[in-house]
């Protein structure tokens, strides 16, 4: 079966939360962030 994949765009706090929560719900899912800025929100 192909795995399920969530593309967030934005790594800002709502991004990361929503990646690092969805990831808690589901490990399975493969998750990508794409974030314009070379910095990420490291405390989601
Ligand atoms: C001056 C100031 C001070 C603040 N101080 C505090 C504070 O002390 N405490 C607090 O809790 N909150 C504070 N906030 C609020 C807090 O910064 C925001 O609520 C929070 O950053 C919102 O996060 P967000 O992920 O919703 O949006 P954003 O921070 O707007 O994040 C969006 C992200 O998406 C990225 N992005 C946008 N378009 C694209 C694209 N097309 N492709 C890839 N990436 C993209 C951006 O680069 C950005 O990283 C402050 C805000 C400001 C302006």
């Amino acid at each position: 079966m192909a795995t399920e994949r969530l593309v967030v765009v934005g790594g800002d706090a709502a991004g990361m939360s929503a990646a690092a929560q969805a990831k808690r719900l589901r490990p399975d899912l493969e998750i990508i962030v794409f974030e314009r800025s070379p910095h990420i929100s490291y405390s989601a």
